[in-house]
């Protein structure tokens, strides 16, 4: 057992937060007020090889570790968490799902293009009355021939409105319950296919998230993506991996705000010292670092469990639910230590704490995690 990371995700580690820091940093502020996903920044992160952290080489991707991807993520979101939202919907969502359940032509007509950055992933579960229980999904796919019309419509789907390519699953076989649903991958801009409300959002508001309708949609039959009727087992498989770039996410964003509580308690004279030396706010502090460390080691225990190829369900959930739920406490615990600064603009607290809450919500809320995790615990 080795807790230390390699010198090569040291210097990863380095690469990210001075990336974030210099080009999204001075930013982060402008495009939440806005709710602009800056589309100029794309390029950069691809530059980084942050378009395609996990994927293979031929295809142009970085070929990184889980353990890698997790430093990335959390490093963006250290320094603005709905950009590594974004692009932890991009690689770990709709990348990811190309890449484990696409064949060969889909994986050489879809992947380079994501993996450059020169379009953005969707990816589409999610439904009005389909949330947590998303096997009860109403969107369908009905084969026409050499061609499926995909009909319904998709709610909160992360670059929804902006995105180049999406995965859709969608039912195709109602009366087999969750085996009768299956996944297809599209282009944005395909006649029957367009993007509904923009949600207008609490925080994470520089990623964009909009309803996606589909009417009469016809797309090749060549767009199936993995075998008719395993869209939704696909699904749980995309998750398990997706929970722990959540769960990255998590850290990094209590990461961020641990250390500007940190700052400002140093700064802050009240009663005639920094407000650092009173016990109240040393224990929060001390609080805080712990329950990150933590976090972080349930994060990097799952990414390295994927690394070796074995199954994360309950790994991935774990992490997710823990860190998001200590992030929550950073975030709330970094505003309460500002004081009355820590609900104004002109300090990150305020911004850490309307993002934060996307996390125990986003890819199965905390509710959902407990069940998934019970059901492992029971051997159900
Ligand atoms: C910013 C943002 C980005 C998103 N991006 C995407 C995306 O890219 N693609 C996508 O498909 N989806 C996306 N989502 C959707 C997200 O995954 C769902 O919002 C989430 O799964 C919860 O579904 P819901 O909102 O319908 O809540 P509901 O399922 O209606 O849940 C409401 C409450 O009931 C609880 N609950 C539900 N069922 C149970 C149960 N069995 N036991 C106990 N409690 C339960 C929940 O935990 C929650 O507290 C995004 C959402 C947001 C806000």
């Amino acid at each position: 057992m080795d807790f230390r990371p390699t010198e090569e995700q040291e210097l990863l580690r380095r690469a990210v937060r001075e990336f974030a820091e210099a080009e999204i940093g001075p930013h982060v502020m402008e495009w939440d007020e806005s709710q602009h996903f800056p589309m100029e920044l794309l390029p950069k992160l691809a530059a980084l090889g942050l378009a395609g952290i996990q994927f293979g080489e031929e295809y142009g991707g970085s070929a990184m570790s889980a353990v890698e991807y997790c430093i990335c993520i959390e490093e963006l979101a250290r320094v603005c968490p709905a950009i590594a939202l974004s692009v932890a919907a991009h690689n770990g969502l709709c990348t990811s799902h190309i890449a484990m359940f696409g064949n060969e032509a889909q994986k050489a007509e879809f992947l380079p293009r994501l993996v450059r950055g020169e379009v953005l992933g969707a990816w589409g579960l999610t439904e009005a009355g389909a949330g947590s229980d998303a096997a009860s999904m109403r969107t369908s796919a009905t084969r026409q021939g050499q061609c499926w019309a995909l009909n319904g419509s998709k709610s909160f789907i992360t670059h929804g409105s902006i995105g180049g390519v999406m995965v859709v699953m969608a039912v195709t076989d109602r009366g087999k319950g969750h085996r009768g649903i299956s996944s297809f991958v599209l282009e944005h801009g395909t006649p029957g296919m367009r993007a509904g409300k923009k949600e207008n959002k609490l925080g994470m508001r520089a990623s964009d998230t909009s309803e996606v309708v589909f009417e009469d949609c016809r797309i090749p039959a060549t767009r199936l993506l993995g075998e008719e009727g395993q869209g939704f087992i696909n699904t749980l498989q995309v998750l398990d991996a997706g929970r722990i770039g959540i769960a990255a996410l998590s850290v990094g964003l209590a990461q961020g705000a641990y250390e500007a509580a940190l700052k400002y308690a140093k700064e802050r004279r009240q009663f005639g010292q920094p407000i650092a030396a009173f016990q109240a706010i040393q224990w929060k502090l001390a609080d805080n670092a712990t329950r990150i460390e933590a976090a972080r080691l349930l994060t990097y225990r799952a990414a390295y469990l994927k690394d070796r190829g074995e199954r994360t369900t309950r790994e991935s959930s774990m992490a997710k639910l823990f860190a998001s739920e200590i992030a929550v406490k950073a975030a709330d615990d970094c505003v309460q230590i500002h004081g009355g600064y820590g609900f104004v603009k002109d300090y990150p607290a305020e911004k850490y704490f309307r993002d934060v809450k996307l996390v125990t919500i986003g890819e199965g809320t905390s509710e959902i995690q407990r069940l998934v995790i019970a059901r492992q615990l029971l051997g159900q």
